[in-house]
Order: C-alpha cells, then sequence, then structure tokens
C-alpha cells in the first residue's frame, strides 16, 4: 500500500458508525441476485471487496449480525446498533479476511461503479446494463475478471488465513 493510494470514508445514517477504506478496493460487485433484493429493498446490491484490515472503525462500534446467505453458508452483516443501517458485510464462502462494504454507505459513493454485475438472470427487467461493464447470468470466476493487481492482494489475503 503507498502513500498516494485513495482512501474512502463513509458510515451509517445516523453517524455513530464512521469508517475508513485505506485503499481502493479489490473488485466492486453489483449483485442482482433475489437475496440482495431483498437486504436492500430494491434491484441491485453494490459491494466493494476489501481486505478486512483495510476497514478502518473511526467511531462508533458494529453489532454484527448472523444472515442467512444465498450459498447457504450465511453472512455475517455489521450495522450500526443505533440506527441499524448495514455498513459491510463477511460472506462464510470468502472468511473473515475479506469483507463486503456497502459502497452506499461512502461518502462519495459515485466514485466506486461496478466493474461486473453478477447473478444478472434474476435482474429487474427495467435495471438497463451499461454496455462496456462485464455482466454474468450468476457467478465466473476472479481469474479471468480481476486485475493482476487484486489477484495477487488476494492471494495474500488467502495465504494470511490458512496460517491461522
Ligand atoms: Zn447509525
Ligand atoms: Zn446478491
Amino acid at each position: 500500500m503507498s502513500n498516494d493510494d485513495p482512501t474512502y470514508e463513509g458510515g451509517c445514517t445516523c453517524r455513530f458508525v464512521r469508517y475508513r477504506m485505506t485503499s481502493k478496493p479489490m473488485f466492486v460487485h453489483c449483485c442482482h441476485c433475489r437475496w440482495c433484493q431483498r437486504e436492500t429493498g430494491a434491484s441491485f446490491a453494490l459491494n466493494a471487496l476489501v481486505e478486512t484490515e483495510r476497514v478502518v472503525l473511526l467511531h462508533g462500534e458494529v453489532d454484527v449480525v448472523d444472515t442467512p446467505s444465498n450459498s447457504g453458508k450465511g453472512q455475517r452483516i455489521a450495522r450500526c446498533p443505533r440506527c441499524r443501517i448495514a455498513v459491510w458485510s463477511n460472506y462464510a464462502g470468502a472468511g473473515d479476511a475479506l469483507r463486503f462494504v456497502r459502497v452506499g454507505t461512502l461518502d462519495e459513493p459515485d466514485r466506486l461503479p461496478p466493474d461486473i454485475h453478477i447473478f444478472t438472470s434474476s435482474k429487474q427487467p427495467w435495471v438497463v446494463l451499461p454496455p462496456g461493464t462485464p455482466a454474468v447470468a450468476e457467478y465466473y470466476r476472479a481469474a479471468e475478471m480481476w486485475p493482476k493487481e487484486s489477484l495477487e492482494r488476494r492471494a495474500a489475503v488467502r495465504a494470511r488465513s490458512t496460517q491461522q
């Protein structure tokens, strides 16, 4: 991580929880699965995938809520204990070392548009995807889609989590 890495700050609605992402994410998912539609109450979820240690809590604390997930393995959603807004999740499949930050909780969410649209098989039909951004019916292989730098970061995360 270099000093000129961009940082991103965000938080919940009541401003009890404030956090900083200390670098750009590895990849940004726009997920159109029915689970994400239900959790957001809308049409898709926008998640920035980043190493857990690159998300620093600046103020407050989070309540972690065990929540069922599409994979059946569950996810742990971190919510503000006061206003209950969800700020990030950890999925059992990806492990504790990888955090899915909810892009809509960033102060400047426009900075992180999707790198890929996933689960478009259940996309709501009125959502029109832009040409030029990859889109897949369900999931995909990171090795085929992620930039080299992000794959190296992911490999480092995996190496650390298997050492534990
Ligand atoms: Zn709050
Ligand atoms: Zn989803």
